[in-house]
């Protein structure tokens, strides 16, 4: 059933505009309402605690609605992260509704509902640009939105959000769904389409080129032709982005258990070049440890175990790392030092297009510098290692580069594997065999002390 059609101003051209004529003309919006007994939503795939903030507010006389990732994930049948909560209430409104409710954010004020462990996030409609000053004021010249923050109708608040299929509102009125851009027909074509005219709708905000990859990724959606269309060529937008914003969006890209699929989009649409520092040619080892961790970490959260973000990170900068060591071979004898280098700089120069926090960056510069240790197998060297607090983490990546070159036509991968081996065996033996096995090869000579060799051929 098509409710009565509404009539809001337009902040997005469309395609047949004159450039600075849209402004003045309306978009007849057309939600359509798709009733309870035409859609799957069911109350019991809700969290008892959402649904005490829809009623909640329903009963105070506001308008609630389940909208976003929630309903979408519903509907194609996965399990949401979490549910996300739009309303007219304004933030201290939702606070006068719930005692044990806190607003957070300062440029967006966001009512967060806590339930123990769960927190229930509720968002005031906002419109898209600052209604009280032209929307050139609102936004850069490169058309970023760089105000967010002004509140609005229901209408408004669909405009502004990305895909069709993200903009569902599951009203708690009726439980009916309420569909502005034809994201019910979208979500059964199994597509993401954006919601006005892509390309601005990407200058706007580029994470959106992001959001496009990773969403598509997620749902196995394709990305309709138009949507799609300007991806690769918008790309650069990105590295206008906040660097600590592209840093969120990269964990979510890699960790969310789509991480493969997600990295084979990045790359069809040219985007990993925004994201990493990647020489331009990868080594194919490097690529080929890269896409092991990535099949890896999508296997682990199957499993339902977890993955540490500076892991999947480690194996991602890899490329970058290795690439300074072959660039800089030449210029050092001692390849530990020459390591150690490497590490530093790759952190220090990718964090020039991703803010990489410390507690990150820390670890995965220890992973990538305790490889060397592994050699040292003569000793007392190995025992303290085994104690290191980052030995897990670094043996992990040992047996990822291993298996990265025998994938590898290079057939030079002995050594590597038979030191993972070593490794291996090394852990789950007892003390006495261990003895033994960093006994020195000639009963008499002691350990000797290593000398400072020149860089092998880098892997
Ligand atoms: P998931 O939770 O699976 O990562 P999501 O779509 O719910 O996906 P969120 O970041 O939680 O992603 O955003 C919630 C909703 O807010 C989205 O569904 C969308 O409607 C809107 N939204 C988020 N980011 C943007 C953006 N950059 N531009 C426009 N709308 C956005
Ligand atoms: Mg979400």
């Amino acid at each position: 059933m098509r409710i009565s059609a509404l009539t809001v101003l337009n902040p997005y051209p469309l395609l047949d505009d004159k450039p600075g004529q849209h402004q003045s003309r309306t978009l007849q919006l057309q939600p359509v309402r798709i009733a309870r007994d035409e859609h799957p939503v069911s109350r019991a795939q809700i969290s008892k605690n959402a649904l005490t903030v829809l009623y909640g507010l329903k009963k105070a006389g506001y308008q609630a609605c389940l909208v976003g990732g929630g309903v979408r994930d519903l509907l194609v049948d996965i399990k949401p992260k979490d549910f996300d909560i739009a309303t007219d209430a304004l933030p201290e409104e939702v606070r006068k509704v719930f005692r044990n409710c806190r607003l957070i954010g300062r440029r967006f004020r966001l009512a967060h509902v806590h339930f123990g462990r769960e927190i229930i996030e509720v968002a005031t409609y906002r419109a898209a640009h600052d209604k009280a000053e032209t929307s050139d004021q609102a936004s850069t010249k490169d058309a970023q939105i760089v105000r967010d923050n002004v509140f609005g109708n229901r209408d408004e608040d669909a405009l502004r959000r990305d895909f069709s299929i993200n903009a569902l509102y599951y009203d708690i009125t009726d439980f009916s769904i309420i569909d502005y851009f034809g994201g019910f027909e979208d979500i059964a074509k199994r597509q993401l389409r954006m919601i006005g005219t892509p390309d601005q709708r990407y200058r706007e905000d580029p994470v959106r080129l992001l959001r496009a990859v990773r969403l598509a990724a997620k749902l196995d959606f394709s990305i309709e032709k138009a949507t799609a269309e300007p991806i690769s060529q918008l790309g650069p937008l990105l590295d206008n982005v906040p660097r600590a914003r592209l840093f969120e969006e990269m964990l979510k890209l890699f960790q969310s258990g789509h991480a493969q699929r997600s990295y084979e989009m990045l790359q069809q649409y040219d985007l990993t070049q925004h994201l990493l520092l990647w020489p331009v040619e990868v080594n194919p080892v490097d690529q080929n440890l890269v896409e092991l961790a990535l099949q890896d970490s999508d296997q682990r959260l199957r499993d339902g175990k977890k993955i540490a973000p500076f892991f999947t990170l480690a194996a991602l900068l890899w490329p970058v790392r290795q690439s300074i060591v072959r660039q800089e071979m030449a210029n050092h004898d001692d390849i530990h030092a020459l390591h150690s280098l490497a590490s530093h700089r790759a952190i220090a120069d990718q964090n020039h297009l991703l803010a990489i926090p410390k507690r990150i960056a820390q670890p995965i510069q220890e992973v990538w510098n305790l490889q060397d240790r592994f050699e040292r197998r003569v000793g007392k060297k190995p025992v303290k290692l085994l104690h290191h607090p980052r030995f897990r983490g670094a043996y992990d990546f040992l047996l990822l580069r291993a298996r990265a070159r025998q994938n590898s036509d290079q057939n030079d991968n002995q050594d590597l594997t038979e030191l993972a081996q070593w490794w291996t065996d090394f852990q789950h033996t007892d003390e006495t065999h261990r003895d033994t096995m960093t006994r020195p090869k000639s009963s008499h000579s002691k350990p000797r002390r290593r000398r400072t060799r020149r860089p092998a051929k880098p892997e």
